[in-house]
């Protein structure tokens, strides 16, 4: 049997939690859909939160924790489910996962954003038998040994920091010379003594049998390749949307991300957006609240015209 809401909120990260505890707030029947078995999203991949305001070096873990039982205590339901289709019919959404589906006046789609893969010979083979996309989870692995890192953002070098405490030796390799990551975590970086940087440089395989035991490296300014012994490989080269079974339902940019403005109102009456699945310029736990808060207001408004036309 459908279950009808005034709102379905696609996602656990801040975003979609943020915008359950404003819906709450504004009494809308609201139930929050998560794929996976546990709340956070790509927070939970965080070891240490250091620019969330009031809350110096929190753990990704600790903070999503935060969320959700602030979400709970109003009242928010939040069930799993990874939903695969949603059928627009006049003011009404269709939500369809695997085992259930749902009907709502009002959805927000916070599902945020997954790993972008290197697509190299050897990272789909050596998958968790060596090649990890978080280092929080699996820097533990690691002790004493030594570990590659692709990429040259935020989370590369966050990870690099993160695996320079448990590995012996920590290499970040970037296509560029310069990396992209924040000012502050480039500084902590250089204090490193067994991180080195790998400039201009791109992996090219990922080599080993029934365990990562090297990568080979395109040197893109000189042109050759060479070897390089690791035991692991970091993989934190960005992220793709997950808008997979989504990206019918309203306009998204080329690269699949959901066009909405501050109010996170997309293209189609009814449907909002929020946090890194929104096309913007700062992907960040406080952009993504904000985003949350924004997304659940303006559906509120939405609704009270939608009863209002329909009275
Ligand atoms: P990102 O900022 O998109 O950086 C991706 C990095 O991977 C870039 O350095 C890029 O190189 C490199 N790259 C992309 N494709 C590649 C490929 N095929 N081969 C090799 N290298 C490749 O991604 P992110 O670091 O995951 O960060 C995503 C967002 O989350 C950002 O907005 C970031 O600020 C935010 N974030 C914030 C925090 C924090 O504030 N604590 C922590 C984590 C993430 P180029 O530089 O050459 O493009």
């Amino acid at each position: 049997m459908n279950k009808k809401y005034d709102l379905v909120i696609l996602g656990s990260g801040p975003a979609g939690i943020t915008a359950g505890i404003y819906a709450m707030r504004a009494q809308l029947k609201t139930l929050l859909l998560e794929k996976n078995y546990i709340t956070g999203g790509q927070m939970l991949n965080t070891y240490e939160v250091d620019n969330y305001p009031g809350m110096p070096l929190i753990s990704g873990s600790d903070l999503s924790e935060a969320f959700e039982e602030h979400a709970k205590r109003l009242g928010l339901a939040i069930q799993q489910g990874e939903v695969s289709n949603i059928i627009h019919e006049g003011h009404s959404f269709h939500i369809q996962t695997e085992q259930d589906s749902y009907v709502a006046d009002s959805v927000i789609i916070a599902t945020g954003t997954r790993h972008r893969l290197l697509d190299v010979p050897g990272e789909k083979n050596l998958a968790g038998m060596g090649v990890s996309y978080c280092a929080t989870c699996d820097g533990a692995f690691f002790k004493d040994k030594t570990v590659a890192v692709a990429g040259g953002g935020d989370t590369a070098v966050e990870d690099a920091l993160f695996l320079s405490r448990i590995c012996k030796k920590v290499y970040l390799i970037h296509r560029r010379d310069q990396l992209r990551a924040a000012k502050i975590l480039q500084d902590r970086l250089a204090k490193q003594e067994n991180v080195e940087i790998l400039w201009n440089c791109e992996i090219n395989e990922i080599v080993g049998e029934q365990q990562v035991s090297g990568v080979e490296i395109f040197h893109n300014k000189e042109g050759n390749y060479t070897g390089l012994d690791v035991d692991g490989v970091f993989v934190a080269i960005g992220s793709l949307p997950n808008s997979h079974g989504l990206g019918h339902i309203a306009d998204t940019d080329s690269n699949g991300y959901f066009i909405a403005g501050e109010d996170c109102k997309t293209s189609t009456p009814g449907i909002f957006t929020a946090g890194d699945i929104r096309a913007k310029a700062l992907r960040q736990i406080v952009t993504a609240v904000a985003d949350g808060a924004n997304a659940a207001t303006s559906a509120f408004r939405y609704l009270v015209d939608l009863h209002k036309n329909c009275q």
